[in-house]
């Protein structure tokens, strides 16, 4: 049971800590069995999630971790922000926390003032979730080390729950883990970090609830694994307007880096929130150049392709 590896984690890390970093028992028992006893707590979930466990790369962490990223936010522990097990190898104390990268922060404002960014940006993830968070603690965490990623890890938590690795609520721990990924997935569709003015001024409108539908919408849409498994079945000529950047503007570069953009064709209004899936591929999508993708856009039913085609006037000279 994971509860059960977690604590192990926990109690032997110092000891093992000790030793050579190559081909460590507990090193192998992290990166394999913990991360693949994590990923059978997602089974029943409606969210697809990538699992990670680390005790450090080439050398020892001062705090070794379980991480679950949503794709669309992030892939890494290093940038957006996600859920993670930390552990205080010191005083054998696992903390589940939703947290942040730190490396984008840090670059941008240096350590010091990059934690307090973190901390800032921790509170307002709370206060977007409130009905999540409260079920959770918000008193900072001990990480019990003031290193660089340790303390990029004590600044970003923003809400979880401490548990002693010698007397773990069973229940109340599998309860949190729930918890936490609903809030986790409710945090994504309100906006995430991004602060509400920003993306007002992309949705061009003031609801709420429209603004943050249509965030969503674009994070959908430019994230990097839709838009590689879009243009993996998809040809990538507009399917407004037929534009083909090979033939109308010489484009030779990578299928990846087209010029054309990845339309979610399918409202995100028609989804409850938190509730399942957001999309699948390639159905809920359509390959259009950024001038259709505008057009669609402006147009009231967001998925109608054959409206926009009778609106085009124009066809592509081809020499
Ligand atoms: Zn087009
Ligand atoms: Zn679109």
């Amino acid at each position: 049971m994971l509860h059960e590896m977690l604590a192990r984690l926990a109690k032997e890390f110092v000891y093992a800590r000790g030793k050579p970093f190559a081909d460590n028992e507990l090193g192998n028992f992290v990166r394999n069995d913990i991360a693949t006893e994590a990923k059978k707590q997602l089974i029943y979930l409606p969210f697809t999630l990538t699992v990670k466990a680390s005790v450090g790369a080439g050398v020892w962490a001062a705090v070794p971790w379980l991480g679950f990223f949503d794709p669309l936010i992030t892939k890494s522990a290093t940038t957006g922000f996600y859920i993670v097990y930390l552990i205080n190898p010191q005083t054998e104390d696992i903390y589940l926390s939703l947290n942040q990268g730190t490396t984008q922060v840090y670059q941008e404002f240096g350590e010091k003032r990059g934690r307090e960014v973190l901390k800032r940006r921790a509170q307002d993830m709370a206060f977007r979730i409130p009905e999540y968070s409260k079920k959770f603690e918000n008193a900072p965490i001990d990480l019990g080390s003031i290193a660089s990623l340790p303390s990029g890890y004590m600044a970003g938590h923003s809400f979880g729950r401490k548990y002693k690795a010698r007397a773990i609520d069973e229940a109340l721990f599998y309860e949190d883990l729930q918890n936490m990924i609903y809030a986790y997935e409710a945090l994504i569709d309100r906006g995430g970090s991004t602060p509400t003015d920003i993306m007002q001024e992309e949705s061009g409108t003031k609801n709420i609830e429209e603004t943050r539908r249509y965030a969503l919408s674009r994070r959908i849409e430019r994230s990097e694994n839709v838009r590689k498994e879009v243009l993996k079945v998809t040809a990538p000529i507009c399917q407004g307007c037929g534009l083909d950047p090979a033939i109308h503007y010489d484009y030779q570069g990578k299928l990846q880096h087209t010029p054309l953009d990845i339309h979610h064709s399918k409202p995100i209004s028609g989804l409850a929130e938190g509730e399942t899936r957001r999309y699948k591929v390639p159905d809920d999508f359509l390959v259009l150049c950024p001038t259709c993708h505008r057009m669609i856009h402006k147009q009231e039913n967001t998925a109608d392709l054959d409206r926009l085609r009778q609106t085009i006037k124009f066809s592509y000279r081809v020499n």
